[in-house]
């Protein structure tokens, strides 16, 4: 091959590699809108809608630790406490510290209680006043949780934690629901079991 015939050979080498850049970066720019990041709300921003994979018991509550089966519960209502000194009128439900605690039912945060046994707590009141779910043993508070804000079903309201007289070892949410007379204010009300709220047709 003669001096022009190299040229010609390197022009078409530096054409097809040139050709082929272009090819690889259009491709590269239509695949682009796929491979752009999908946006995720940061971390500790409330959610407002029901997550969606909340369970749902007969009565309407959500099970109040995200991930938690209905299957997974134990009724622990009535079990001694406190060396026997008093009885569980609530139920433990077991999770990982850190575990999104969410609202069982609407309502309104009427109270964040630091609480010697019960730790970080929260106090939600149903709309109609009747009935108050009580929250405790909690890691923290969902990010800008506050009092007199209005709460829905699945809400992430919290973490699940061991703060208070809870075993470090045994991270859980004490839930409880108190039915309210006319009157009453959050540390008031009368315990009534949780399980059968939560799981259909116990
Ligand atoms: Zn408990």
């Amino acid at each position: 091959m003669n001096r022009l015939g190299w040229t010609i050979l390197a022009l078409l080498v530096l054409g097809g590699i040139a050709l082929a850049t272009m090819v690889h970066l259009g491709s590269g720019q239509l695949s682009s809108p796929q491979r752009s990041p999908t946006p995720t709300p940061a971390s500790g921003s409330r959610v407002l809608r029901p997550a969606p994979s909340t369970a749902t018991g007969a009565s309407g509550l959500v099970i109040p630790v995200a991930g938690v089966a209905a299957a997974a519960l134990h009724d622990d209502w009535g079990e001694p406490r406190g060396g026997g000194t008093r009885a569980h009128h609530a139920i433990d439900i077991m999770a990982p510290k850190g575990t999104p605690v969410l609202a069982a039912a609407s309502g309104r945060i009427e109270k964040l209680f630091e609480s010697v046994p019960g730790g970080h707590t929260v106090y939600v009141r149903s709309e109609d006043g009747g009935t108050v779910y009580y929250y405790a043993h909690l890691d923290g508070y969902w990010l800008g949780l506050h009092e007199g804000q209005p709460v829905l079903p699945g809400e992430r309201i919290a973490f699940v934690g061991a703060t208070g007289d809870a075993d470090p070892g045994a991270p859980h949410l004490h839930f409880e629901v108190k039915r309210m007379a006319a009157g009453e204010r959050w540390w008031q009300g009368t315990n009534v079991d949780p399980y059968p709220l939560l799981v259909p047709g116990r």
